[in-house]
């Protein structure tokens, strides 16, 4: 990153916790560590548990997909990592750590508001859910750019339009659109802008919420080929959250799934894919037609995700789970690390009592 565009340092906050434990050996420097995050809607006995001491490791260069269905808590995760929350939302408890490794890391949780603002969009920034129509329908798609580089640089006029002209190209837009309103340009275009946007600083993290959701499969298809290319270049860190895993495995090097606010199964994603361990990762992988190759039959999972005002006893999945046994309905499975297998699941069938039925067996 460039001098003109580096922001001043945020204060130090270390942490007394030990740090999520890695998933292969020789992994790239963590860049953002999320310790045991637990976020509440509501105060006091009727509050509600929307995520429950959730560790995640984001690290340098890395594309981490969370995955999940609607009201998993996964957007609710980003959005309390990020102090985004808003209320009854409210953080009950856990760090979220800015460069870990680092002698003096940032907890974003415990920062200052001078300090979010001198870390967003310049240390981490976000792509809403909502980007399609984040961007406002009067304003120019130039001054969009302008105003986040005149806030968090020194560049003069004249050098800010020209880098607002080279972010649209990153993306594959011509500078010319600079002058453009939003409604000029297709879904598409409009949300390479909105990537484009949250590159503008050079960011060490990108955290994406359903990017690509409301555009058509061909379109979805070449902002995740372009999102790949930009990391290799770039080579920020993307925490990547959608409903859709089959895109994900497209994407990530590391998937985590979750359910009724847990993280349940934690893999490289590639053997996610292969072989899923937990049978919820099972039923989403089955619910998705994947973006190349042969489509297997699409079972799909059975009933909905709970309410979070009724979460069910035990293991939350187990109303929806085929393999339910009779301890699942009393105890809440922990997220345990296979021994000699590079994952994370929280399922009882994996705990050496229970016969491990041959779809959620290792291959
Ligand atoms: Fe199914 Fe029990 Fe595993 Fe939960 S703990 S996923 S209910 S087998």
């Amino acid at each position: 990153m460039s001098d003109s565009l580096r922001p001043a340092p945020a204060a130090a906050d270390p942490s007394p916790n030990a740090s999520p434990q890695p998933l292969s050996e020789g992994a790239e420097e963590p860049v953002l560590e999320i310790r045991r995050l637990s976020i509440d809607y509501g105060l006091g006995p009727g509050a509600l548990h929307a995520v429950v001491a959730a560790d995640l490791t984001l690290r340098r260069r890395q594309v981490l997909g969370l995955a999940g269905e609607s009201g998993s808590g996964k957007s609710t995760l980003a959005y309390g990592a990020t102090r985004l929350l808003r209320e009854p939302g409210v953080v009950a408890g856990g760090e979220v750590l800015l460069n870990p490794r680092e002698g003096a890391p940032t907890d974003l949780l415990a920062a200052s508001e001078r300090q979010l603002r001198a870390i967003r969009w310049s240390e981490i920034s976000m792509v809403l859910q909502s980007a399609l129509n984040a961007l406002n329908p009067v304003v120019r798609i130039g001054k969009e750019f302008d105003d986040i580089l005149r806030a968090h640089s020194r560049l003069s006029r004249k050098a800010r339009r020209r880098r607002a002209g080279e972010l649209l190209e990153m993306v594959g837009i011509h500078p010319s659109r600079l002058s453009d309103h939003p409604h000029q340009l297709s879904g598409g275009q409009r949300q390479r802008v909105m990537i484009a946007l949250a590159l503008a600083l050079e960011p060490q993290v990108v955290i994406m919420d359903e990017p690509t959701t409301a555009l058509d499969v061909v379109t979805q298809r070449e902002i995740i080929e372009e999102l790949i290319e930009l990391r290799d270049r770039l080579g920020f860190a993307l925490l990547f959250i959608t409903h859709d895993l089959s895109l994900l495995i497209e994407l990530a090097d590391e998937i985590a799934v979750m359910y009724a606010g847990r993280i349940v199964e934690r893999a490289p994603a590639e053997e996610l894919y292969r072989s899923p361990r937990h049978p919820y990762t099972y039923g989403l992988l089955h619910s998705f037609p994947p973006l190349h190759g042969e489509v297997p039959p699409m079972t799909g999972i059975p009933g909905s995700p709970p309410d979070l005002a009724s979460i069910p006893a035990g293991c939350a999945f187990h109303p929806r789970c085929p393999y339910a046994m009779d301890r699942c309905t009393r105890a809440v499975p922990a997220l345990d690390l296979l021994e000699g297998q590079g994952r994370q699941v929280a399922c009882f069938l994996h705990d050496g009592q229970a016969a491990v039925p041959s779809e959620l067996a290792l291959s």
